[in-house]
């Protein structure tokens, strides 16, 4: 090369093509962010008028003069009608998430977090005989975003209810080592196949589609999950062997 090129040459070539690369990236920035305003602007549009199906049918549901038959109708329309809700919310807060900056940071007091999420879900663990139980030390606070760490432990748990089995059980442990915080999150329900781990963190990856639906799942929980740790410079990752259980095990630094 430098035998047909001279140094100077080479330089401006290197100079043309980094210049180029930085044109190109400036570009494909610009286009991911129009894709997340876009989205974020068609999930805020279709908010209203999902609320509207959702109330309407719960309002319809209640009507005494309806047959079983027709209730049910109701019900499934009710039912997707949710779900797309959830679907809505999630990929709302996904491109909301991704092009906001920063994040009001505030001392969250771990503990007391997690027995919010453990009452809100007592009534879907208690249709499936699950108990859910808590092991910490005394005390676990970080600075995070409260309503983002809300929603973290949240999808992990309603996960753990939604793939565990009848009669099974959640462990939540929480405890500080050094300036780190680590969590885990552990259920003895259906667990996840070896070649699958990888894929659960993309958005709309479920293992088992029908399932999934069923249980009113989006595919974006784990997705939503893995950016909240990475807002609050954290590693999370998962160990699951099928047919025995899932765990996962998350840390932080308490900042
Ligand atoms: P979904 O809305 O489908 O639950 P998630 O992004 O939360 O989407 O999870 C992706 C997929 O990972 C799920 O569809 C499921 O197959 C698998 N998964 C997540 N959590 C668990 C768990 N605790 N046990 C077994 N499989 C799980």
């Amino acid at each position: 090369l430098t035998k047909r090129l001279s140094l100077p040459k080479v330089r401006d070539e290197l100079y043309e093509l980094s210049h180029k690369f930085n044109q190109m990236f400036e570009r494909l920035e610009e286009s991911f962010e129009k894709e997340q305003q876009f989205t974020a602007d068609v999930s805020h549009e279709l908010r209203t008028p999902v609320t509207v199906i959702i109330s309407q049918c719960e309002y319809l549901i209640e009507d005494p003069v309806l047959e079983e038959e027709e209730k049910e109708e109701i019900m499934i329309i009710l039912r997707q009608a949710r779900r797309m809700s959830k679907l809505i919310n999630e990929m709302l807060m996904i491109a909301r998430g991704e092009m906001s900056e920063s994040y009001d940071m505030e001392e969250v007091d771990l503990i007391l977090l997690t027995e919010v999420i453990v009452e809100e879900l007592r009534e879907q663990a208690e249709k499936k005989k699950i108990q859910i139980s808590v092991f910490s030390d005394r005390d676990v606070k970080m600075m995070g975003n409260h309503t983002l760490l809300l929603r973290m432990m949240m999808n992990l748990v309603q996960n753990a209810i939604s793939y565990g089995k009848e009669h099974g059980h959640i462990d939540i442990l929480w405890k500080e080592q050094g300036d780190m915080i680590i969590g885990e999150v552990k259920d003895d329900g259906i667990g996840i196949a070896q070649e699958d781990i990888p894929k659960i963190w993309d958005r709309f990856y479920r293992v088992d589609k029908s399932r999934s639906r069923e249980n009113g799942g989006t595919g974006l929980g784990l997705s939503m999950v893995h950016f909240i740790v990475a807002v609050h410079g954290g590693q999370i990752h998962v160990e699951s062997k099928k047919g025995e259980g899932t765990s996962f095990i998350f840390q932080f630094p308490k900042m």
